[in-house]
């Protein structure tokens, strides 16, 4: 991609009314615009920034056996009068009525959608376990939207929802995910703390969220000093054996909410009090929609019997700002490899010299032939402020082409994470960049 014909809005001033890191600098790198309340556009930086975050959810819940679908935004009211849930909601959902004054409603989540997919299609026993999941946009009339897209009332998230014969295999399949769940926050470099949490008005009987340690967080949370430098196998954990002692071993270590905090389960010395942000939540929740809305299959025996079921929730377009919160410094963001919106940037510090334009170029062709993003600067603008704007939107490698360099055919690489600078050839280069 070449700068000059990129849409890159970046925002000099320092928007007024972000109060957190993560919203200031997706506002300034042009990720996002605000268009009411709660309610964003994402400009080309932060969509493919959403889509990295996207398909790792999608790899690893694929993975862990769920089936990728993608059910609408716009439900019907009559399914969630079905579960009760309608005028339990509250006013957080978004009513709508249609020109033949029928209601509907913008989805805040989608038990009641899926458990109508699930009793149409699925009426024995064999059909068993299934897990369906999508990633579509909700709508939350939350009363306080802040914090640019961690609280915003229309946000992205995956959802996927388990359905299975009897509570024990309901367990196994809840299992699955919160292994896959850690998995993922993994990958996308986050550690995240599994909590245990209130069902709310999603209901049922068992639930985690899981949490990262943010000093921005909305949530208060206590842990275990030792969550700070634990380091366990997970991408090894394989989904089809017992996953029971896994999901023990992260249980067991202290991590807790304000509202579920218990000091006498924690040894005072070993006690960290600080803040979080959940990025997921998981529930089972048994048959509590089966039941009511008559999802039940046909037992070996001919007996009908309600399915368990469990839902799972993650936080996509919140987990944007909260990778910025927990990976950024004072020039700007540093994307993890694994979402960054590009692989590699190059800086040409001296466009129109006919030297660096030229290395500038073979070297964008050869990482594009080896399927690198690349983002190359050819703009006019000053040396300092093409770097500061690299730094600021934080692509992890940064090739920089200056004359007095070009001169002996080097390159300056590098890293924004640890900030380390090299000289190089053109072969020193590929080394470095990970190819
Ligand atoms: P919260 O406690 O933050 O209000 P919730 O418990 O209501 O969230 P869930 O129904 O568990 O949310 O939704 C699953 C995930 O969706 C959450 O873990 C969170 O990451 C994300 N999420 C929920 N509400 C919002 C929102 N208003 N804006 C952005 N992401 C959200
Ligand atoms: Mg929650």
């Amino acid at each position: 991609m070449f700068l000059s014909k990129y849409f890159l809005p970046i925002v000099k001033d320092t928007p007024k009314d972000a109060q957190i890191i993560s919203h200031r600098l997706m506002l300034r790198s042009g990720m996002i615009k605000q268009d009411s309340a709660g309610i964003y556009s994402w400009l080309p930086l932060g969509q493919r920034v959403l889509k990295k975050i996207s398909s790792i959810i999608v790899n690893e819940q694929n993975n862990a056996g769920a089936h990728e679908i993608l059910m609408p935004t716009i439900q019907s009211a009559e399914l969630w009068r079905e579960s009760g849930r309608y005028d339990d909601y509250g006013l957080e959902m978004l009513r709508i009525k249609d020109r033949h004054d029928r209601d509907i409603l913008y989805g805040p989540t989608n038990e009641e959608m899926i458990t109508d997919i699930f009793r149409s299609h699925i009426k024995s026993y064999r059909g068993l376990p299934l897990n369906l999941y999508h990633i579509q946009w909700k709508f939350r009339d939350e009363i306080r939207p802040r914090f640019g897209v961690m609280r915003g009332r229309e946000f992205l998230m995956k959802d996927a929802y388990s359905f299975d014969l009897d509570q024990n295999s309901s367990f196994t399949s809840y299992n699955k995910m919160f292994i896959s769940y850690l998995k993922i926050f993994k990958k996308l470099g986050l550690t995240a703390l599994p909590m245990e949490a209130d069902t709310g008005p999603i209901g049922g009987d068992k639930s985690h969220e899981f949490i990262i340690l943010a000093d921005t967080g909305e949530s208060k949370v206590f842990c275990d000093r030792k969550w700070l430098n634990l380091s366990v196998d997970i991408d090894n954990i394989n989904y089809e054996k017992d996953l029971e002692q896994n999901v023990s071993l992260f249980t067991s270590l202290y991590a807790a909410t304000d509202e579920k905090h218990d000091p006498t389960k924690i040894d005072p010395s070993n006690l960290i009090e600080t803040r979080g942000i959940e990025v997921g939540h998981i529930f089972h929740f048994g048959t509590k929609y089966s039941e009511s809305m008559g999802a039940k299959v046909t037992l070996p025996d001919g007996s009908l019997s309600p399915v368990f079921m469990g839902s799972y929730g993650i936080g996509v377009s919140r987990l944007v700002g909260a990778i910025i919160e927990s990976s950024h410094d004072d020039a700007g963001i540093i994307w993890p490899e694994t979402v960054a919106p590009f692989d590699l940037c190059i800086v040409n510090l001296a466009v129109g010299n006919e030297l660096c334009d030229e290395m500038s170029l073979s070297v964008y062709n050869f990482l594009k032939g080896r399927n690198k993003e690349i983002l190359y600067d050819d703009t006019k603008e000053s040396a300092g402020s093409k770097l500061a704007k690299m730094d600021l939107i934080g692509i992890p490698f940064q090739i920089i082409i200056g004359p007095r360099l070009a001169k002996d055919n080097k390159y300056e690489i590098k890293n924004r994470s640890n900030g380390e600078k090299h000289t190089v050839d053109f072969n020193n280069l590929i080394n470095l960049v990970n190819l």
